[in-house]
């Protein structure tokens, strides 16, 4: 099976902005910026991670706002516009 690569040189590079997906041949390198190409399966598992960690932190940040939204809204309720 063929494995396939991107290339992450955003804003530099046409496959990058496309999200072109670049067969693997002996080199990883992109044909067109000449960067280290990222495995597919390495990027999706990174992606996982990057998902992974804002979940954690959208949780935890997400508490805090909360308490933060309702003393906000509480202040709002006795400072009318
Ligand atoms: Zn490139």
């Amino acid at each position: 099976m063929q494995r396939m690569a991107v290339c992450t040189n955003f804003g530099n590079c046409e496959t990058a902005d496309k999200q072109e997906k670049v067969p693997i041949a002996q080199e990883t390198i992109c044909p067109i910026c000449g960067q280290e190409l990222i495995p597919v399966s390495d990027t999706k598992l990174v992606l996982f991670k990057k998902v992974g960690l804002v979940f954690i932190l959208v949780l935890l940040i997400g508490g805090g706002c909360r308490v933060l939204t309702q003393k906000h809204l509480m202040v709002r309720m006795f400072i009318p516009d």
